[in-house]
């Protein structure tokens, strides 16, 4: 009898395992503009692709001394590094 359970737990499990979502892949690179304070999400504006290349590249460093323009002010400023 227990082991009988036991097995329709596995039965379950399997179903459950069968059931394959997708998973998404949700990403931002934000930069905070240091003239006016907007907070800038560079994975919006990222039509050439520049920052997907290079985050997902793992060559964060080549964004540093990248030129960005506050969308906010008019400020261009570089990027001084690229944290987690
Ligand atoms: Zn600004």
């Amino acid at each position: 009898m227990e082991r009988q359970d036991k097995g329709g737990i596995v039965e379950k499990q399997k179903r459950l395992i069968d059931v394959k979502p997708s998973a998404d892949l949700r990403w931002s690179l934000d930069i905070e503009c240091p003239k006016c304070n907007a907070e800038i999400d560079l994975a919006a504006g990222d039509d050439d692709n520049t920052y997907s290349n290079a985050i997902f590249n793992n060559k964060w460093d080549d964004l540093v001394d990248e030129e960005i323009t506050c969308p906010e002010c008019g400020h261009i400023f570089l990027i001084g590094s690229v944290e987690y």
